[in-house]
């Protein structure tokens, strides 16, 4: 799936803009060869525990190729999945920097860097066609998603309910915190809801290291790993 979702050219506004980016590059980065093209989600193909973000930095996994990589949001997100034991460094800087992560996989629902941070409705709904298909992938061993922020959170709950499992009506509000479990088939997934990593919430105190740790850490024990 992610071979041919590093191909995907469907939202011509993100394929301009990811692409322009790549060409024009921000000062700091101007010696570096940006990646310029959808990026794939970052874990092992049998994750337990799933993060679904909002879409790739501009700078970030658009420069790097890897989701929440070289930005200061994945500083963030890295260095609590580093300090909770699901992953194996607290730094992300570029592929090929010996990062891992135990049993758990991060994604987003846009998966090209758009302008402002912000996709379209259409762009979310053009780009769910591959969070479809990730799920349905991970579905025989997901146990628990974290996800960051209501737009994620909006994205999610349809492909979840398509994907066998019981989301209720009305659906589950989004808020930092918030535990939801939802009946499947095969097993009960466990959902919860944190703040954004972005620097507004950051940098403001609205999402602090210790608030996202203690989602990581409580999905991490409900997905196992
Ligand atoms: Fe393709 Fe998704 Fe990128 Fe749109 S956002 S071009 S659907 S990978």
């Amino acid at each position: 799936m992610d071979r041919e979702l590093i191909d995907c050219r469907r939202c011509p506004r993100l394929v301009a803009w990811r692409e322009k980016v790549a060409v024009e590059k921000r000062a700091a980065f101007r010696d570096q060869t940006y990646w310029g093209r959808p990026v794939p989600g970052f874990g092992p193909a049998d994750a337990a525990l799933l993060i679904v973000g909002l879409a790739p930095a501009a700078h970030g996994g658009n420069r790097t190729g890897r989701m929440f990589t070289g930005d200061r949001s994945g500083d963030v997100l890295y260095a609590a999945l580093h300090a909770v034991g699901l992953a194996n460094q607290p730094t992300a800087t570029h592929i090929g920097d010996g990062l891992t992560l135990n049993g758990t996989r991060v994604t987003a629902p846009v998966h090209c860097a758009p302008p402002a941070n912000k996709p379209t409705p259409l762009e979310r709904a053009t780009c769910r066609h591959w969070l479809d298909s990730e799920l349905a992938l991970l579905a025989p061993t997901l146990r628990a998603v974290v996800v960051l922020g209501g737009f994620g959170w909006q994205a999610l709950l349809p492909v979840l309910a398509d994907a066998g499992w019981r989301v209720p009506r009305p659906r589950p509000k989004f808020g930092h915190g918030v535990h939801v479990e939802l009946p499947g088939e095969r097993n009960t997934l466990h959902l919860f809801g944190s703040y954004h990593v972005s620097q507004q919430n950051t940098f403001t105190g609205r999402l602090t290291p210790d608030m996202l740790e203690s989602v990581l850490a409580e999905a991490g024990r409900a997905a196992g790993v």
